[in-house]
């Protein structure tokens, strides 16, 4: 049986007032203890948020990491290891956003998928096709892709301990959400592609739907078989929102 999960992506929004404000509200919600819950704060702000949720159920991760697992030179850039110092347990590799403006190709995406594994991070690894991608009838072939490439770089056993997050890149932050049919197609796929190579894996990942899920959405997303919770960006930055559809993935 796999735990659901739910992963708040706070992408590049906040202050220290207002993510003081935001761990605050998080702190008073009633969270289901049955779902694996993380917020991903930017990376200025993860100590303050390691801290203020001390003692809370809600872990933390980071929303991107260098290609490289220890620290040394390379400006500008924040090593898993040291996220795995300041209290991360999980990193997202492979956003859409970072694959499109910062040009992060599956060859980098694997990398940092390595290389947070070897820092004892949890790899979110983000995949998922453009509408143009959709329009042309090649969703699966394209998430097929950018699966295989990691599989074939570092093989099946690191998803063993793993996330992987459908994204379509015309559901983020846009309002269009997948319907629970055509993300549950894509699931699909993605679990029967894992379990060509190792069955017992494949059944044991949480695939994460992600792309405009809102309190609203989720429960008929969730409650889809191979939708194991879900990757929320814009609404997990309202505390009750994010805590209603935590409470959806526990039911
Ligand atoms: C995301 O950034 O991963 C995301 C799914 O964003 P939103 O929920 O705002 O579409």
């Amino acid at each position: 049986m796999r735990r659901t999960m739910v992963a708040g992506n706070w992408k590049m929004h906040g202050t220290r007032s207002s993510i003081a404000e935001l761990i605050n509200s998080l702190r008073c919600l009633a969270l289901p203890s049955s779902v694996d819950i993380a917020v991903f704060p930017p990376c200025l702000y993860i100590k303050q948020v390691v801290d203020g949720l001390k003692g809370n159920l809600i872990q933390v991760g980071a929303q991107n990491s260098a290609v490289e697992p220890t620290q040394g030179a390379l400006t500008g850039e924040i090593s898993p290891s040291q996220l795995a110092d300041a209290g991360c347990s999980y990193v997202i590799v492979g956003h859409s956003e970072r694959r499109r403006m910062m040009g992060e190709h599956d060859g980098i995406v694997n990398r940092k998928f390595a290389a947070a594994q070897a820092c004892g991070l949890i790899p979110v690894l983000c995949i998922g096709e453009a509408l143009e991608q959709r329009e042309s009838g090649n969703t699966l072939k394209v998430v097929s892709y950018q699966l295989g490439s990691l599989i074939k770089e570092l093989g099946m056993s690191v998803f063993a301990n793993a996330v992987i997050a459908y994204e379509p890149i015309w559901g983020i932050g846009t309002g269009l959400t997948a319907t629970p049919q055509q993300a549950q197609d894509v699931h699909a796929a993605i679990r029967t592609q894992l379990s060509e190579e190792t069955s017992e894996i494949a059944q044991g990942i949480r695939l994460l739907y992600g792309g405009s899920v809102k309190a609203a959405n989720a429960a008929e997303l969730f409650s889809m078989p191979d939708i194991d919770g879900g990757l929320i960006g814009g609404a997990s930055l309202n505390a009750n929102e994010f805590g209603e559809i935590c409470r959806a993935a526990g039911n």
